[in-house]
């Protein structure tokens, strides 16, 4: 077991973050072994570069600033290429770094893809998606990793249980950083009704135009009330959120981050009992229990894989490979007797 806080919660949320959340342990990702991503196993595999990492988060204000106060030679390339996107200007808000507009609409468009169930999807294009921070496959502000990038596991140790208590660690990190990115423009005097309450949108905000060139117009608008530099500005807010105490994080989160916690306190529950077993074995006889899901005669082979001889780890990694979604419904099969530990 690993407790959040040593891997999937940002150390900057000590002394502030309830240590019930914290200190939630749960079951190592064993199938989502990073450092040996299964996406790698295939230098053509269109993730082989990228990994999971075609994704470009939003990192708030005072994350941001963060980043840049850590002068720790473990983070000088994180550091260095947040300063490098600073200079560039595009991106840059006082919500924090958000995505490129053309990005964003690149990023919608892979994904709506991948929704209606096609992977034929080219290297190139999931390359232009590949993460600012990502180098070589692996994370440079990895300490300061906020919203989905903890919470991101392609595989769950404890199949949809696990997913479900990601998924609600997600949100729970995405509402604490949205708040407390926005507490912080509040108390620098940011006009509020300028400030922007939802989740920052860049397709909406149109900070840059169709060809990816900056907008100065409206960069210049929405930083026009900050007095400082973008730099220091992300620094005083990152020295603002250290000076928080846990009472006021709490009330900026309010009613619904503590429902969030409590949500993933409970779904820990099943996360830490319900372990999908390293092996397997198919017994056929009940597959109408699922039957949505034998619609799909690929299924049934990928099932009798499952010989009591692969390892569990070894037929998700081909499930991932071949583009199946199957890997998901382990649990349900294990819940429903058609795979049965050996
Ligand atoms: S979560 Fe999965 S896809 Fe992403 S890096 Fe880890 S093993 Fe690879
Ligand atoms: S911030 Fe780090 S973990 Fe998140 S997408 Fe970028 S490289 Fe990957």
């Amino acid at each position: 077991m690993q407790r959040l806080a040593d891997f999937a919660i940002s150390p900057v949320y000590q002394g502030k973050m309830s240590n019930d959340i914290l200190e939630i342990e749960v079951p190592k990702e064993k199938f989502a072994n990073c450092l040996d991503c299964h996406f790698c196993a295939d230098a053509n595999h269109y993730r082989s570069e990228t990994k999971c990492c075609d994704y470009h988060p939003i990192i708030p204000n005072y994350m941001v600033g963060a980043i840049l106060a850590d002068e720790t030679t473990a983070n000088a390339e994180g550091r260095k290429r947040a300063l490098e996107k600073i200079q560039n200007k595009v991106g840059i808000t006082p919500y924090g770094i958000i995505p490129p507009k053309n990005y964003s609409h690149l990023f919608k468009k892979t994904r709506d893809h991948f929704k209606k169930g096609h992977d034929d999807i080219s290297k190139e294009i999931i390359n232009q998606l590949k993460c600012p921070f990502s180098q070589k496959g692996l994370c440079t502000v990895y300490s300061y990793r906020g919203e989905l990038c903890p919470s991101f596991h392609c595989t769950s140790v404890s199949g949809n249980f696990g997913r479900q208590f990601w998924k609600t660690q997600n949100k729970y990190l995405s509402h604490v950083e949205r708040l407390c990115a926005i507490y912080f423009l509040k108390k620098a005097n940011y006009p509020v009704d300028k400030l922007i309450l939802k989740r920052i949108n860049p397709i909406e905000l149109k900070l840059e135009n169709d060809k990816g060139e900056l907008n100065q117009l409206k960069y210049d608008r929405i930083w026009k009330p900050i007095v400082e530099s973008p730099e220091s500005f992300y620094l005083s807010c990152f020295e603002m959120f250290l000076s928080l105490d846990q009472s006021t994080f709490e009330s900026i989160i309010g009613f619904e981050g503590r429902i969030l916690q409590d949500q993933m306190i409970s779904q820990s529950v099943a996360f830490r009992n319900k372990t999908i077993p390293n092996f397997l074995k198919y017994i056929p006889g009940n597959e109408f229990k699922v039957q949505k899901l034998f619609s799909d005669a690929a299924l049934l082979d990928y099932l009798k894989g499952f010989d009591g001889k692969k390892s569990t780890n070894e037929l998700v990694r081909i499930s991932l490979m071949e583009g199946t979604k199957y890997h998901q419904n382990i649990q349900l099969m294990i819940m429903n007797n058609i795979l049965q530990e050996v």
